[in-house]
């Protein structure tokens, strides 16, 4: 089995793309074959700077490899289509050879009248086949000189297939397709010339990619059948829509790879996302690693019908592959998003009660900030519990001081039953009383466990910012 992913650097790592490749990825590991990874750069007016470098950081960060490239150094260079035009160029001056494509030297100018004359005449806009009938000798020698293009002959008549592999049999006739062009003026070759001599020459065993690639099948299988080669089965995967039902792009938000990696995804739950976004185990379970997926993925089970992009599930599954983390690890994805100058023993001590309130990475540093930095200014007025006052809150703080001055070991299991205590002593309910003092060290609404944040920070330190809050508060009505 060889298998091959073929993106086009013209961008960002689409979240699209991996999907397909990871697809890729999964049928050839299951089977022990080979994927390969192939650069289809030919189309230079679209190339993107610094998109190739984006396409590996993202298979990298993703945990998707690939077996072979054409240079020492072995499989981390993959094979580039700009460095293979010999190949391409001999293989079109073949089939002019075989009088199966000819050279075509219309203009620009000449294209463009035809095709609006076709337009105003409500027909199918296609080249006309001009150049088609210029005796072999004459184009053989204007072609020495002039600039041109080599098209391919398109029959008149006949049907192309393909039993697609998740879209079953798949039919075209001949005589919508245009004679094609197969290498450009520059001397590149077309996408689907290029991509029909590699796959051949690869020895790709099975094509698998989105399907948006369909409408391009008939027009390889007449290349194909030029050069008297047999196309190997493909698959073509539904596309991944936005939440609108149209195709998932820009518009719907960031699809770049590298994006969700900033946000603070794991890439364990991007592929299990992405891996259900398309693919239906038939069972309730969803949760799978890169080798479950590896075991239970089925071509069979890939749906006909797009996936529609549900950012909330991806959270989900965030959630599900966070809380999966052992602590160490924890903390060391959690290494780029929080900064450099805050104790890591901190961070240890304090990650295990965040991971099950981290919908992302991202939100691990506004959750602890206040066990790093002083300055966790709020609003006093967010102190007073709803049904409280003033004066109220402040003799709770009073209280809460007292109480907690007392403890002796500061650790969790001892502050709870004081403070528990205490919100019954002040007829007062445990999540009043907490809220007020969770304001108190923390600055916010939402943290870490009230217990286990008043241990980390440290009795010292939660008291001076109880104190704080009295002050604050007592400062005055507003
Ligand atoms: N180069 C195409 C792309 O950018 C891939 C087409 C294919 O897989 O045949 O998606």
């Amino acid at each position: 089995m060889r298998l091959r992913f073929a993106p086009s650097p013209t961008g960002a790592i689409h979240i699209g793309s991996v999907r397909t490749i990871l697809y890729n990825y999964l049928f050839a590991r299951q089977r022990g074959g080979v994927l390969i990874l192939r650069v289809e750069d030919t189309d230079q007016d679209r190339l993107v700077a610094g998109a190739i470098e984006s396409i590996y950081d993202g298979l990298h960060w993703v945990g998707i490899s690939w077996d072979e490239g054409p240079h020492e150094g072995g499989p981390h260079s993959p094979y580039v289509q700009s460095e293979r035009l010999p190949l391409y160029q001999g293989h079109a001056q073949e089939l002019i050879d075989k009088d199966a494509a000819y050279y075509c030297f219309c203009s620009k100018e000449r294209l463009a009248v035809l095709r609006a004359e076709q337009e105003a005449r409500h027909e199918l806009t296609r080249y006309d086949r001009h150049c088609r009938f210029i005796p072999v000798e004459e184009a053989a020698e204007r072609a020495k000189k002039e600039p041109h293009v080599i098209r391919l002959k398109v029959p008149d008549e006949g049907t192309l297939a393909i039993e697609d592999l998740v879209h079953g049999h798949i039919e075209w006739q001949a005589s919508t397709i245009e004679d094609q062009v197969i290498l450009k003026s520059d001397g590149f070759p077309t996408y689907h010339l290029a991509v029909v001599i590699d796959d051949h020459e690869m020895g790709i065993t099975h094509i698998m990619r989105g399907e948006e690639w369909i409408a391009s099948v008939p027009k390889h299988l007449l290349i194909y059948r030029a050069f008297g080669w047999e196309a190997p089965p493909m698959a073509h995967f539904p596309s991944v829509l936005g939440p609108d039902g149209k195709r998932l792009s820009k518009r719907h938000g960031s699809t770049a790879v590298s994006q969700f990696r900033d946000d603070g995804y794991l890439p364990e739950a991007l592929i299990n996302y992405l891996a259900l976004l398309g693919w239906s185990p038939g069972t309730e379970e969803e949760v799978f690693s890169m080798d479950d997926l590896v075991r239970v993925w089925k071509i069979e089970q890939v749906q006909s019908a797009g996936g529609k992009w549900d950012k909330e599930r991806l959270d989900y599954f965030n959630g599900v592959w966070i809380r999966k983390l052992s602590v160490d690890e924890l903390v060391r994805r959690l290494e780029p998003f929080v900064p450099a100058e805050w104790d890591r023993a901190v961070l240890k001590k304090i990650a295990p009660h965040i991971q099950e309130r981290m919908k992302t990475l991202k939100d691990a540093r506004e959750l602890i900030r206040f066990l790093f930095t002083d300055d966790i200014g709020f609003d006093k007025r967010l102190l007073i519990p709803k049904k409280s006052d003033r004066l109220t809150t402040l003799e709770a703080l009073a209280r809460a001081r007292a109480v907690l001055g007392e403890i002796e070991p500061f650790v969790a299991t001892n502050i709870e039953p004081a403070l528990v205590g205490l919100a019954t002593g002040l007829g007062w309910s445990k999540g009043d009383l907490n809220g007020v003092i969770r304001m108190a060290i923390t600055g916010r609404k939402v943290g870490p466990p009230l217990y286990e944040s008043l241990e980390v920070l440290g009795k010292e330190k939660s008291l001076k910012r109880i104190e704080k809050a009295q002050e604050l508060l007592a400062g005055g009505p507003d």
